[in-house]
């Protein structure tokens, strides 16, 4: 038994499921968990010695690539300045500054830790500045775990086969209608129906949750629409696609305005952090200029702004190739899938990619992706783990390509894709012949 298995066995014993989000667990694609002793530029090295390309990323925060050396420096900088000081501080008005001037959308932005509570308190925002009660989110969008945004989610909650949650009261699941992504027409159906009692939609305008499913921009156009028409507030929840998608967010691709945007992950160069922002005069209704009350302990946290400050001041130079370097993986992994037969499709947006095992090029929303071959994919993830090549553990997540992906990578990536490919014709073969 290696390393990485007796510290799961131990984990089991004084952690639930062994881990502290679902996901980490395989559960979707069998096996355990390798354990991760560091992580350098594209690399992770496990507790035995392995070491693996990564493409996870820490679900997407890393960008520049684990241990970037100009950030650890500017958060050792940080860290000797005093670790939480519970008080305002310069970095977060650079902070605020800094994202504001980056997405179009954002007038004013406030902090908090994580992607969960950045939608969390955006709908507690929103429901408080339209007085209504109604969410309104989409089938295969992630959220986070908060009550409102759990039902109908994608990423752990379906991997693991989770409808809804227990915990969550049918009063708060009732709250939230949860509409097909990519369908305009239902969507207009439901404003139609209750249109003067929703106070937000919220959605991710390139999801990442159920693999990657970029929105089409009329769906994303009757979002906009119909929450003008009714005075409902526009969520776009891009905690994944910020800074991934594009440097000003996924809804700089679309040219779509939303009322507020929650954002992650990138945000905070790999330390906890989370923020909501958008039009001020929706922000100014925040507790302590407003009524509606949001706070944090940690919020703007000295240190983790100082990673976030860095990594935002270095990716806007580095975006172009890390989203050429993606493209160049999308293509590889297309051709080498298509030279053994094996129905398949990856996309691509910006710094993101989808790996779908399915005949269908397009899928659109999650009914379709859940349609995709979970047998070839399990079997793809662990061929391509053999030979170090670290992927998301679920068919339903995207995947991350950071500026510290060099040319090697992508080709040691390439050339075990197509060993994997090849191995799963053979057994697709034999199968046939059986
Ligand atoms: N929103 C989206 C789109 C996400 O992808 C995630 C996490 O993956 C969240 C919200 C929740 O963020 P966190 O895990 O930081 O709470």
């Amino acid at each position: 038994m290696d390393l990485s298995e007796k510290f799961f066995d131990r984990a089991l014993r004084s952690i639930p499921g062994g881990v502290n989000s679902p996901v980490r667990a395989f559960a979707a694609v069998g096996g355990k968990p390798p354990f991760i002793a560091r992580a350098r530029g594209s690399r992770l090295f496990d507790v035995d010695g392995r070491e693996y390309i990564d493409y996870v990323g820490s679900w997407g925060a890393a960008i520049l690539g684990h241990a970037h050396p100009e950030v650890t420096a500017a958060v050792e900088e940080a860290v000797r300045r005093g670790l939480s000081f519970g008080a305002p501080t310069a970095a977060e008005v650079l902070m605020a500054e800094k994202i504001c001037a980056a997405i179009d959308s954002l007038e004013m932005i406030r902090m908090v830790n994580s992607g969960t509570e950045a939608t969390m308190s955006a709908v507690r925002l929103a429901r408080g500045f339209s007085g209504r009660k109604l969410i309104v989110k989409f089938d295969g969008c992630y959220h986070g775990h908060s009550d409102t945004l759990l039902s109908g989610a994608g990423s752990g909650v379906v991997t693991l086969g989770i409808p809804g949650s227990p915990g969550v009261p049918p009063e708060i699941a009732e709250q939230t209608i949860v509409l097909n992504y990519n369908d305009a027409r239902q969507v207009h159906e439901a404003f139609a129906k209750n249109g003067g009692e929703i106070a937000a939609v919220i959605v991710e305008p390139v999801a990442g949750n159920m693999n990657l499913v970029p929105a089409n921009r009329e769906f994303l156009k009757a979002l906009r629409e119909c929450c003008d028409r009714h005075r409902s507030v526009l969520i776009f929840d891009e905690v994944m696609s910020g800074f991934r998608a594009a440097p000003g967010g996924a809804q700089s691709l679309y040219g779509i305005t939303p009322d507020l945007t929650a954002l992650g992950k990138v945000i905070g160069g790999g330390l906890p952090v989370g923020a909501f922002g958008g039009a001020a005069e929706i922000m100014r209704q925040l507790a302590p200029a407003g009524p509606v009350y949001q706070a944090g302990t940690l919020s703007g946290n000295p240190v983790a702004m100082a990673a976030g400050l860095k990594t935002l001041e270095l990716l806007p130079r580095m975006f172009d190739s890390i989203s050429e370097k993606t493209q160049r993986l999308v293509d590889g992994l297309n051709e080498r899938a298509r030279a053994c037969g094996i129905p398949f499709f990856c996309r691509g947006c910006g710094a993101m990619f989808g790996l779908f095992f399915t005949g269908d090029k397009n899928p659109c929303n999650f009914a379709q992706v859940k349609q995709c071959n979970s047998g070839h994919f399990r079997r793809f993830f662990h061929a391509m783990l053999e030979q170090g090549i670290y992927l998301a553990p679920s068919q339903y997540e995207a995947g991350f390509v950071s500026a510290a992906h060099g040319d090697g990578d992508i080709a040691h990536t390439l050339d075990a894709a197509a060993n994997a490919f090849k191995k799963l014709r053979h057994r697709t073969r034999e199968q046939n012949t059986n």
